[in-house]
């Protein structure tokens, strides 16, 4: 029996009877091997798995409704040879998973002076797939198209952020959402349309009293408080105060209670995201500052102020970054500093940063915080890692979500910062400063965002092609008023395609 769960990628080979026993034990063999060749590949963070291979209407119907219910996270079509294409209509109908197109063909280089009309027969892919791209496009298929031999290690890479995306996806539709307590009094872009993002997406986003939580803090046991916070002690730098005897200790353990129940009550309900408000605290005597960002590097998704879509979106991305290397954050555009030909961004939030992102081991900290009322929280303080990352944001524009992704260097602050109390990124955008931020405001995208040092653009494409949502993407080659010009299209196109 199965103790856990390996996500699985199907492979499907489209054929027909017609070319005979023979043949077809061939095309069986050559795309067990390639299936077999993308399962190895490390970049490729599924299994892959080998279907038999499919010559009528019926067995691809089939295999098609059994992706879909027994859970397979996508599903990876090649025609080996030429597979009518009438045959897939039905089972392109009935798929309810990903799809990626593989348009590849089992030898790199053709046998010039061997080359016979046997092999002709076996080797058809150029056509059949094209037959097959035909059927996808008149069907209206959401899928990616992947051309090469699988020897190549950019097609690898390509099938691989499929596959990240596929996992996001997966993780999307199984996701379920708490919130403690409504949005952040009269802010408008985080609210949404709940019951739009549990159809486009399959999330379940639902409210609960905060005070159902506290209840859970509360209760947490003191020898767990105790191996907790003796944890954070092995962990990161502390705060002396902190320390056990420290004038601050028990703001120490009150913390870690809240982490403990937190924890407890999103195991109990399944749920693996949730927001907070500072407005709405109930009876908790802390804002949650380490409790969160401790669940943010757990996988947990977040969102502060209520914000439940970019909540949604860390844990989506954090599902899509299992094994590679960069962290994954809630995330702020805060200040700018704005020296000319040096402009960047200052990212952080009250306290909610996840520690995945950090260069070097925090610190657990001790600050006054001058909104919300409570008692003083602790948090993690770190600088983020330098290098690459996005930074992705949802809007909902009221018919519809619009996602926005922003590709980013994150760099070393430029000088020291001893009195800033939070976590923090410092990020140069692309283009600029001032492209990126005025592409932004115009799209309309979001102050809260997801930054992300482990999933790059490709992934995010194929994630908005997966859930069929606009995605703008700003990066070096963006120039403003095209961009703008851009959303105007995008705009009447996706109004235009609603109905299909
Ligand atoms: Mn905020």
């Amino acid at each position: 029996m199965a103790t856990h769960f390996e996500p699985e990628v199907w492979f499907l080979t489209g054929s027909q009877a017609m070319y005979g026993e023979d043949t077809l034990r061939q095309v069986a063999g050559q795309s067990r091997q390639i299936a077999a060749q993308l399962d190895d590949a490390p970049d490729i963070p599924v299994r892959v798995v080998w279907k038999p291979v499919l010559t009528s209407s019926a067995d691809i119907l089939h295999v098609c409704r059994d992706a879909s219910v027994q859970g397979a996270v996508g599903v990876i079509a090649w025609m080996h040879t030429f597979s009518p294409a009438k045959m897939w209509i039905a089972g392109l109908d009935a798929l309810r998973t990903p799809l990626l197109h593989l348009h590849t063909q089992a030898n790199v280089r053709l046998p010039w002076d061997e080359i016979d009309m046997d092999f002709m027969n076996l080797n058809q892919a150029a056509h059949g797939d094209r037959e097959f791209g035909f059927i996808q496009t008149r069907l209206g298929v959401a899928r990616k198209t992947v051309v090469g031999h699988v020897s190549d290690k950019r097609v690898v890479a390509r099938v691989g952020a499929w596959a990240r995306a596929a996992l996001g996806w997966s993780a999307m539709r199984s996701l379920r959402l708490a919130r403690f307590g409504d949005n952040m009094r009269d802010v408008a872009v985080t609210e949404g349309d709940k019951v739009e993002a549990e159809v486009r997406f399959g999330v379940s986003v639902n409210t609960y009293g905060v005070n159902d939580l506290v209840e859970v803090v509360d209760r947490v046991a003191e020898a767990q408080v105790d191996d907790l916070v003796k944890e954070y002690d092995d962990t990161y730098r502390m705060d002396a105060r902190l320390r056990p005897g420290g004038p601050r200790h028990d703001s120490l353990r009150y913390a870690a209670r809240i982490e403990l129940g937190l924890r407890g009550f999103l195991q109990d309900g399944g749920f693996r995201a949730f927001t907070t408000n500072f407005e709405d605290l109930g009876g908790l005597r802390q804002l949650p500052g380490i409790a969160v960002q401790r669940l943010m590097a757990e996988g947990y998704g977040f969102g502060g102020e209520g914000d439940w879509k970019t909540s949604v979106l860390v844990r989506t991305l954090k599902a899509m970054s299992v094994g590679v290397a960069g962290g994954t954050s809630f995330m702020e555009d805060y200040t700018y500093d704005l020296t000319p030909g040096e402009e960047l961004v200052l990212g952080a939030h009250m306290l909610e940063v996840c520690p995945t992102i950090a260069a070097g081991v925090p610190n657990v900290e001790i600050h006054p915080l001058s909104i919300g009322g409570r008692e003083d929280p602790v948090r993690l303080v770190f600088d983020a890692e330098p290098g690459p990352a996005v930074v992705l944001g949802m809007a909902d524009l009221g018919d519809r979500f619009r996602l926005v992704a922003n590709v980013v260097d994150v760099v070393p602050p430029p000088q020291p910062l001893p009195r800033l109390p939070v976590a923090r990124a410092v990020w140069r955008p692309r283009p600029d400063l001032a492209g990126s931020a005025e592409a932004w405001i115009v799209a309309g995208a979001p102050h809260h965002t997801v930054l992300s040092q482990a999933v790059g653009v490709e992934e995010l494409h194929d994630l908005a092609e997966m859930c069929r949502t606009e995605l703008l993407v700003i990066d070096a080659d963006t120039e403003p008023r095209r961009f703008a010009e851009q959303i105007r299209w995008s705009q009447a196109y996706h109004r235009l395609a609603k109905g299909f």
